[in-house]
C-alpha cells in the first residue's frame, strides 16, 4: 500500500488518487495549493497556510466547497491516517472537471486533494556551507497580472526562474520585478542582515507572504534586531552581512555567493544560524497535534 490520501472527501490509496485529464487545474494550471509541514506529530502554523489558501482562492474566484475547519480536519486526518510525524503536506484545490475552453463557468466542483508524505529533508551540507544564488533573467509576474502573492497551480514563471537558475550552475533563481528590484527566489523569501537590521522586500515588491517569512521578522525582533520590509537591490544584496532564504520545506538557507560574489567571509552568517536555531525551537514547541 502507497500513501493514503485525500481526494474529494474520501481517502483512497495513491494508486487510486486519480484525476480527470479534463481538470482545469491540469489544462490551464487553474488552481491554488499550499505546502506545509508537521515537527514530531504537530501540524506548523496550520491556520496561517489555510488563511493564505483561502485567500489565493478568493482572489481567483475559486469557492472552496470545505469550510475552513472541515479543510483543517481533512488536513489532520491525512496526516494521520499516513501515520507520519515529520512530514511534507500539500492541499491542492482546482477550478475541477470541465471542457476545453477556459471559462471556468463550466467546472462545476473544484477537485481537492491532500498529500501527506515523508519529508524529504535538504542535505545538512548546505546548511553548513551555504548556497550560492544567481539573479535570472525572468522577472517576477506583474501584480496587476497574475499577483505573486497568489499561490496559483501556475508556477510557470518561477519554474523558467530555477531553469535559469540550473542552467548557470547555481541552486537558486534570484527573482527581480519589473522595476529592478529584488523580490524573492523561485520557491523562497529572501532576507538580508546588515549591521543590526533585518531587511526583507515587502509583499508589494513582488514577494510571497511566506509564513516562514513571518515566523523570521518575529524571531529578528526577539533577538534585537531591527526588522524592515523595503525594497533592496542586488547591491544591498552583494554589500550585506549575511544573507538567506526562508521557505517552508527548506526552513532558513544561509546563502554564501550571489552573482560570484562572496557574501561576509563566505560562510553562514552568525545570526543566521542563530534565527535558525530558535526557528527549530518554535518548531519543536508549537503546532497542532495531529495524535491527540
Ligand atoms: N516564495 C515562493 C514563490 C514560494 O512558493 C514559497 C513557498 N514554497 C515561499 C516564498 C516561502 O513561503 P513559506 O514560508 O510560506 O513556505
Amino acid at each position: 500500500m502507497g500513501l493514503i490520501i485525500y481526494l474529494d472527501g474520501k481517502f483512497v490509496d495513491e494508486s487510486e488518487a486519480k484525476i480527470s485529464i479534463f481538470d482545469h487545474g491540469l489544462l490551464y494550471g487553474d488552481g491554488v495549493f499550499e505546502g506545509l509541514r508537521s515537527y514530531n506529530g504537530k501540524i506548523f502554523k496550520l491556520d496561517e497556510h489555510l488563511i493564505r489558501l483561502y485567500k489565493s482562492a478568493k482572489a481567483i474566484s475559486l469557492e472552496i466547497p470545505l469550510k475552513f475547519d472541515e479543510m483543517k480536519n481533512a488536513v489532520i486526518e491525512t496526516v494521520r491516517k499516513n501515520n507520519l510525524r515529520d512530514s511534507y503536506i500539500r492541499i491542492v484545490v482546482t477550478r475541477g472537471v470541465g471542457d476545453l475552453g477556459l471559462d471556468p463557468r463550466k467546472c462545476k466542483k473544484p477537485t481537492i486533494f491532500i498529500i501527506a508524505s515523508k519529508i524529504q529533508l535538504y542535505p545538512e551540507s548546505i546548511y553548513e556551507k551555504g548556497i550560492d544564488i544567481v539573479t535570472v533573467p525572468t522577472r517576477r509576474n506583474l501584480s496587476e497580472s497574475l499577483n505573486p502573492s497568489i499561490k496559483s497551480l501556475n508556477y510557470l514563471n518561477n519554474i523558467l526562474a530555477k531553469i535559469e537558475a540550473n542552467n548557470a550552475g547555481a541552486s537558486e533563481g534570484l527573482i527581480l520585478n519589473q522595476f529592478g528590484y529584488v523580490s524573492e527566489c523561485t520557491g523562497e523569501n529572501i532576507f538580508i542582515i546588515k549591521e543590526n537590521f533585518l531587511i526583507t522586500p515587502p509583499i508589494y515588491a513582488g514577494a510571497l507572504e511566506g509564513i516562514t517569512r513571518r515566523v523570521v521578522m518575529d524571531i529578528g525582533e526577539n533577538i534585537g534586531l531591527k526588522v524592515i520590509e523595503e525594497n533592496i537591490t542586488r547591491y544591498d544584496i552583494y554589500t550585506c552581512d549575511e544573507c538567506f532564504l526562508t521557505g517552508t520545506a527548506a526552513e532558513i538557507v544561509p546563502v554564501v555567493i550571489v552573482d560570484n560574489r562572496i557574501i561576509g567571509d563566505g560562510k553562514p552568517g552568525k545570526l543566521t544560524l542563530k534565527i535558525r536555531k530558535e526557528f527549530h525551537l518554535i518548531t519543536e514547541i508549537e503546532g497542532t497535534p495531529v495524535y491527540e
